[in-house]
């Protein structure tokens, strides 16, 4: 009986000090946790800065650095920029777990492995395109002020230029030719998302699709092959009374090159899009007229395609501007 006692007495201890640690490591780990916890925290919030700093300078270079130069002695204002680039990203990250969640794994074919994921959201694509529409119209009558030149080059990066030379009026055989509407924002807005590099006309001046002794083509001249460029996308708009959405020019064949599919690629971008009629070489592209396209093409010898698009894809309604954007956004990033 003593001797069940004393081993009662030995497991009942023995009990007690197995328990009484992992009690405190139970304690322990919910600490380390808490304080792994709030670490975390800090390198997510460090991480998410850093990853809404690089997106706001990618995606909108011009406007961002503008916006962060013109205010870096005021602290408040640069916190501003932040934020509201900091709401993009969470707006892009909410749209990416839902599209996870609706879409299975990309399938490995060429159409699938570029499914919409990278697609940017109506607003971040409306909302430059929007904010640029005064600028081009504020310019579109006005002379080049002294000093100034009639186009706006920025460097981007890659080897796709994208072109609008009909970004405001202009002048042709003495005439003034209206602007092709919006063709500025949406060339502007394109080279944001894409980080391509983009030449438009700024002022009211010789129509550079028409005249070679140009500075849009002195521009054109020095800074293609400087800068290694593969393909040239010029970016015009027509009336819808042509009865396609877009017409693709080039110059029956001529003006490619290398690539040579680039209109049955193009046209595969257009169509998963909604935009099912596209056309080509409706407009050449530079058959009979000293066009960007001819000039890229035949003097530079590098790629170049004319993209006429329909007055209804061009500002008109929210859907159709963005899904423009978002195919022209798809050939731009498969060339860069
Ligand atoms: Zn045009």
């Amino acid at each position: 009986m003593q001797a069940i006692l004393a081993i009662m007495v030995v497991m009942v201890a023995l009990f007690a000090v197995i328990k009484a640690p992992s009690k405190f490591n139970v304690i322990n780990r919910e600490k380390v946790n808490e304080i792994v916890r709030e670490d975390v925290g800090i390198n997510n919030e460090a991480i998410r800065q850093v990853d809404d700093f690089q997106r706001g300078f990618n995606e909108r270079s011009g406007q961002f650095v503008a916006v962060v130069s013109s205010t870096s002695g005021d602290a408040r204002a640069t916190s501003t920029v932040k934020t509201e680039t900091s709401s993009v990203a969470k707006k892009e990250k909410e749209q990416t777990v839902s599209q996870e969640k609706t879409e299975p794994q990309p399938s490995s074919s060429e159409q699938g492995a570029s499914q919409p994921a990278a697609d940017p959201s109506n607003a971040e694509i409306l909302g430059p395109v929007n904010s640029y529409k005064s600028i081009f119209s504020a310019n579109k009558e006005k002379v080049p002020p002294a000093g100034e030149s009639a186009h706006v080059l920025r460097s981007g990066s890659g080897k796709v230029l994208i072109t609008a030379p009909h970004a405001v009026n202009h002048i042709r055989e003495g005439s003034t030719k209206i602007v092709d509407y919006c063709t500025g924002p949406i060339a502007k807005a394109l080279s944001d998302l894409t980080g391509a590099h983009l030449l438009y006309l700024n002022y009211y001046s010789r129509d550079p699709n028409y005249y070679d002794d140009t500075s849009f083509k002195e521009a054109l001249a020095n800074f293609v092959p400087s800068n290694n460029i593969k393909l040239v996308v010029d970016i015009h708009g027509a009336a819808d009374s042509h009865g396609w959405d877009v017409d693709l020019g080039d110059i029956n064949g001529a003006s490619l090159l290398n690539f040579k599919d680039l209109a049955s690629v193009a046209t595969g971008f257009f169509n998963q899009y909604g935009i099912a009629n596209v056309s080509k070489n409706d407009f050449s592209g530079g058959e009979r007229q000293n066009t960007v396209t001819k000039f890229v093409s035949e003097k530079l010898k590098v790629d170049a395609m004319q993209f006429e698009i329909a007055r209804k894809y061009r500002c008109e309604t929210d859907e159709q501007t963005a899904a423009v954007i978002k195919a022209l956004k798809r050939i731009v990033d498969k060339y860069k």
